[in-house]
Protein backbone atom coordinates (compact mmCIF):
# COMPACT_ATOMS: atom_id res chain seq x y z
CA UNK A 1 0.00 0.00 0.00
CA UNK A 2 1.81 3.25 -0.92
CA UNK A 3 0.24 6.43 0.87
CA UNK A 4 -0.01 9.03 -1.58
CA UNK A 5 1.73 12.72 -1.39
CA UNK A 6 -0.05 15.87 -2.46
CA UNK A 7 3.26 18.24 -2.80
CA UNK A 8 3.06 21.89 -3.22
CA UNK A 9 6.37 23.93 -4.70
CA UNK A 10 5.67 27.19 -3.71
CA UNK A 11 8.64 28.11 -6.16
CA UNK A 12 10.10 31.75 -6.24
CA UNK A 13 6.65 33.19 -4.93
CA UNK A 14 5.35 34.96 -1.46
CA UNK A 15 7.01 36.67 1.33
CA UNK A 16 7.35 35.47 4.44
CA UNK A 17 3.33 37.15 5.55
CA UNK A 18 1.81 35.86 2.03
CA UNK A 19 3.57 32.55 2.95
CA UNK A 20 1.80 32.39 6.35
CA UNK A 21 -1.68 33.25 5.14
CA UNK A 22 -1.86 30.38 2.46
CA UNK A 23 -0.38 27.73 4.64
CA UNK A 24 -2.68 28.91 7.36
CA UNK A 25 -5.51 28.72 4.94
CA UNK A 26 -4.31 25.65 3.94
CA UNK A 27 -4.60 24.00 7.15
CA UNK A 28 -7.70 24.96 7.87
CA UNK A 29 -8.90 23.33 4.48
CA UNK A 30 -6.96 20.11 5.14
CA UNK A 31 -7.91 19.89 8.82
CA UNK A 32 -8.64 16.04 9.50
CA UNK A 33 -7.80 15.01 6.43
CA UNK A 34 -5.76 11.32 6.33
CA UNK A 35 -4.55 8.82 4.18
CA UNK A 36 -2.14 11.54 2.52
CA UNK A 37 0.97 12.87 2.88
CA UNK A 38 0.46 16.82 2.34
CA UNK A 39 3.56 18.81 1.73
CA UNK A 40 4.35 22.27 0.63
CA UNK A 41 7.54 23.83 -0.23
CA UNK A 42 7.71 27.73 0.34
CA UNK A 43 11.12 29.67 -0.63
CA UNK A 44 14.27 29.31 2.00
CA UNK A 45 12.86 32.84 3.63
CA UNK A 46 9.78 31.60 4.65
CA UNK A 47 10.72 27.69 5.77
CA UNK A 48 11.06 28.79 9.52
CA UNK A 49 7.77 30.48 9.71
CA UNK A 50 5.90 28.09 8.04
CA UNK A 51 7.54 25.08 10.12
CA UNK A 52 6.03 27.02 13.64
CA UNK A 53 2.64 27.72 11.90
CA UNK A 54 1.95 23.56 11.02
CA UNK A 55 3.20 22.36 13.92
CA UNK A 56 1.70 19.63 14.90
CA UNK A 57 -0.57 19.78 12.02
CA UNK A 58 -0.95 16.72 9.15
CA UNK A 59 1.28 19.23 6.58
CA UNK A 60 4.76 18.34 6.02
CA UNK A 61 7.50 21.04 5.06
CA UNK A 62 10.11 20.56 1.80
CA UNK A 63 12.61 23.02 1.04
CA UNK A 64 13.14 23.06 -2.91
CA UNK A 65 16.58 22.90 -3.36
CA UNK A 66 19.37 21.24 -1.08
CA UNK A 67 23.06 20.71 -1.25
CA UNK A 68 25.31 18.14 -0.51
CA UNK A 69 28.01 19.21 1.87
CA UNK A 70 27.46 19.30 5.37
CA UNK A 71 28.72 22.77 6.64
CA UNK A 72 31.83 24.86 5.18
CA UNK A 73 32.79 27.59 2.60
CA UNK A 74 29.96 27.52 0.09
CA UNK A 75 28.31 30.75 0.02
CA UNK A 76 24.95 30.76 -0.70
CA UNK A 77 24.00 26.77 -0.25
CA UNK A 78 21.94 25.43 2.25
CA UNK A 79 22.68 21.74 3.74
CA UNK A 80 20.48 19.08 4.63
CA UNK A 81 21.20 18.88 8.36
CA UNK A 82 20.63 22.73 8.27
CA UNK A 83 17.12 21.90 6.24
CA UNK A 84 16.12 19.65 9.13
CA UNK A 85 16.90 22.12 11.90
CA UNK A 86 14.62 24.13 10.98
CA UNK A 87 11.45 21.64 10.34
CA UNK A 88 11.97 20.65 7.02
CA UNK A 89 11.06 16.57 6.34
CA UNK A 90 11.31 16.66 2.86
CA UNK A 91 13.55 18.04 -0.13
CA UNK A 92 12.85 18.53 -3.68
CA UNK A 93 16.08 17.61 -5.87
CA UNK A 94 16.39 17.98 -9.45
CA UNK A 95 13.38 20.38 -10.45
CA UNK A 96 13.99 20.90 -14.32
CA UNK A 97 14.02 24.48 -13.27
CA UNK A 98 17.06 23.32 -11.25
CA UNK A 99 18.65 21.55 -14.31
CA UNK A 100 17.73 23.82 -16.97
CA UNK A 101 18.81 27.24 -15.08
CA UNK A 102 21.63 26.15 -12.75
CA UNK A 103 23.05 23.50 -14.09
CA UNK A 104 22.26 20.33 -11.97
CA UNK A 105 22.78 17.63 -13.85
CA UNK A 106 21.81 13.66 -13.11
CA UNK A 107 25.52 13.71 -11.07
CA UNK A 108 25.02 16.60 -8.53
CA UNK A 109 21.63 14.96 -8.10
CA UNK A 110 22.66 12.24 -7.21
CA UNK A 111 25.05 13.69 -4.62
CA UNK A 112 22.18 15.96 -3.18
CA UNK A 113 19.82 13.10 -3.01
CA UNK A 114 22.78 11.09 -1.21
CA UNK A 115 23.75 13.82 1.38
CA UNK A 116 19.67 14.38 1.87
CA UNK A 117 18.78 10.68 2.80
CA UNK A 118 22.13 10.72 4.80
CA UNK A 119 20.45 13.57 7.12
CA UNK A 120 17.49 11.82 7.18
CA UNK A 121 15.23 13.32 4.93
CA UNK A 122 13.23 12.24 2.02
CA UNK A 123 14.29 13.44 -1.24
CA UNK A 124 12.04 14.24 -4.20
CA UNK A 125 13.96 13.21 -7.40
CA UNK A 126 12.23 14.90 -9.90
CA UNK A 127 12.68 13.72 -14.05
CA UNK A 128 11.16 14.43 -17.12
CA UNK A 129 11.79 14.77 -20.73
CA UNK A 130 11.80 18.36 -22.77
CA UNK A 131 9.34 19.08 -26.04
CA UNK A 132 12.07 18.29 -28.46
CA UNK A 133 12.98 14.87 -26.43
CA UNK A 134 9.47 13.59 -26.30
CA UNK A 135 8.69 14.88 -30.27
CA UNK A 136 12.46 12.83 -31.11
CA UNK A 137 10.88 9.75 -29.00
CA UNK A 138 12.88 9.49 -26.25
CA UNK A 139 11.17 10.23 -23.23
CA UNK A 140 11.74 6.46 -21.80
CA UNK A 141 15.69 7.22 -22.63
CA UNK A 142 15.84 10.46 -20.91
CA UNK A 143 13.86 9.35 -17.64
CA UNK A 144 15.70 6.54 -18.04
CA UNK A 145 18.82 8.09 -17.88
CA UNK A 146 18.31 10.52 -15.00
CA UNK A 147 16.47 7.85 -12.31
CA UNK A 148 19.66 5.60 -13.34
CA UNK A 149 22.13 8.22 -12.67
CA UNK A 150 20.19 9.98 -9.80
CA UNK A 151 19.70 6.33 -7.94
CA UNK A 152 23.43 5.64 -8.53
CA UNK A 153 25.27 4.31 -5.64
CA UNK A 154 22.16 3.84 -3.26
CA UNK A 155 21.29 0.62 -1.45
CA UNK A 156 17.73 -0.34 -2.11
CA UNK A 157 16.81 0.33 1.63
CA UNK A 158 17.97 3.86 0.62
CA UNK A 159 15.68 3.81 -2.42
CA UNK A 160 12.86 2.50 -0.17
CA UNK A 161 12.67 5.88 1.84
CA UNK A 162 13.33 8.41 -1.76
CA UNK A 163 10.09 9.86 -3.81
CA UNK A 164 10.41 10.04 -7.67
CA UNK A 165 8.31 12.77 -9.53
CA UNK A 166 7.92 12.34 -12.79
CA UNK A 167 7.33 15.94 -14.51
CA UNK A 168 7.61 16.56 -18.18
CA UNK A 169 9.34 19.48 -18.99
CA UNK A 170 6.37 20.23 -21.70
CA UNK A 171 3.77 20.38 -18.82
CA UNK A 172 5.34 22.80 -16.18
CA UNK A 173 3.63 25.81 -16.02
CA UNK A 174 2.53 25.82 -19.75
CA UNK A 175 -1.29 24.45 -18.76
CA UNK A 176 -0.26 21.17 -21.11
CA UNK A 177 -0.84 18.42 -18.85
CA UNK A 178 0.54 14.83 -20.07
CA UNK A 179 -2.60 12.70 -20.87
CA UNK A 180 -3.35 10.18 -17.81
CA UNK A 181 -2.26 7.44 -20.52
CA UNK A 182 1.16 9.26 -21.42
CA UNK A 183 1.56 9.56 -17.53
CA UNK A 184 0.96 6.52 -17.02
CA UNK A 185 3.27 4.64 -19.27
CA UNK A 186 6.24 7.07 -17.94
CA UNK A 187 5.47 5.74 -14.24
CA UNK A 188 4.99 2.20 -15.18
CA UNK A 189 8.81 2.64 -16.95
CA UNK A 190 10.11 4.17 -14.22
CA UNK A 191 8.79 1.52 -11.59
CA UNK A 192 9.61 -1.42 -14.10
CA UNK A 193 13.30 0.25 -13.77
CA UNK A 194 13.40 1.08 -10.23
CA UNK A 195 12.61 -3.12 -10.23
CA UNK A 196 16.01 -3.90 -12.39
CA UNK A 197 18.05 -1.70 -9.96
CA UNK A 198 16.88 -2.64 -6.20
CA UNK A 199 14.85 -5.47 -6.96
CA UNK A 200 10.57 -5.84 -7.02
CA UNK A 201 9.35 -4.49 -3.19
CA UNK A 202 11.32 -1.79 -3.57
CA UNK A 203 9.56 -1.13 -7.26
CA UNK A 204 5.93 -1.82 -5.62
CA UNK A 205 6.58 0.57 -2.57
CA UNK A 206 8.04 3.78 -4.25
CA UNK A 207 6.48 6.45 -4.53
CA UNK A 208 6.00 7.99 -8.25
CA UNK A 209 4.42 11.71 -7.96
CA UNK A 210 3.25 13.08 -11.16
CA UNK A 211 3.61 16.77 -11.86
CA UNK A 212 3.08 19.40 -14.94
CA UNK A 213 -0.32 21.77 -14.88
CA UNK A 214 -1.95 19.71 -12.19
CA UNK A 215 -5.10 21.23 -11.16
CA UNK A 216 -8.41 20.65 -8.95
CA UNK A 217 -10.32 19.24 -12.44
CA UNK A 218 -7.26 17.03 -14.09
CA UNK A 219 -5.98 15.12 -10.40
CA UNK A 220 -8.87 12.88 -10.29
CA UNK A 221 -8.04 11.10 -13.36
CA UNK A 222 -4.30 11.42 -12.88
CA UNK A 223 -4.66 9.77 -9.59
CA UNK A 224 -6.89 7.19 -10.74
CA UNK A 225 -3.87 5.48 -13.08
CA UNK A 226 -1.57 2.79 -11.33
CA UNK A 227 1.20 3.86 -11.44
CA UNK A 228 0.58 7.39 -10.01
CA UNK A 229 1.40 7.69 -6.48
CA UNK A 230 0.78 11.59 -5.69
CA UNK A 231 1.27 14.98 -7.60
CA UNK A 232 4.04 17.31 -7.56
CA UNK A 233 1.75 20.63 -8.11
CA UNK A 234 3.55 24.26 -8.97
CA UNK A 235 0.96 26.50 -9.98
CA UNK A 236 -1.99 25.55 -8.51
CA UNK A 237 -0.37 24.79 -5.03
CA UNK A 238 -0.62 29.27 -4.86
CA UNK A 239 -4.42 29.29 -3.91
CA UNK A 240 -5.48 27.22 -1.07
CA UNK A 241 -8.63 25.78 -2.22
CA UNK A 242 -7.04 24.79 -5.52
CA UNK A 243 -4.51 23.03 -3.55
CA UNK A 244 -7.05 21.60 -1.02
CA UNK A 245 -8.89 20.27 -3.81
CA UNK A 246 -5.90 18.41 -5.51
CA UNK A 247 -5.14 16.97 -1.70
CA UNK A 248 -8.63 15.67 -1.54
CA UNK A 249 -8.72 13.62 -5.09
CA UNK A 250 -10.62 10.94 -5.75
CA UNK A 251 -10.42 8.27 -7.75
CA UNK A 252 -12.37 5.93 -9.86
C1 LIG B 1 6.31 22.19 -10.73
O1 LIG B 1 6.82 23.27 -10.54
O2 LIG B 1 6.87 21.20 -10.25
C2 LIG B 1 5.09 22.10 -11.53
C3 LIG B 1 4.66 20.92 -11.86
O3 LIG B 1 4.49 23.29 -11.89
P1 LIG B 1 3.00 23.47 -12.52
O4 LIG B 1 2.07 22.65 -11.65
O5 LIG B 1 2.73 24.92 -12.43
O6 LIG B 1 3.05 22.95 -13.91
Amino acid sequence: MRTPVIAGNWKMHNTVAESLKLVRELKALVLGVGGVEIVVAPVFTALGAVAAEIKGSNIALSSQNVFWEEKGAYTGEIAPGMLKDVGCTYAIIGHSERRQYFGETDETVNKRVKATLKAGLTPIMCVGETLAEREGGKTLEIVSRQVTGGLAGLSSAEIDKLIIAYEPVWAIGTGKTATPEQAEEVHADIRRLVGEIAGPATAAGIRILYGGSVKADNVDILMSQADIDGALVGGAALQADSFARIVKFETK
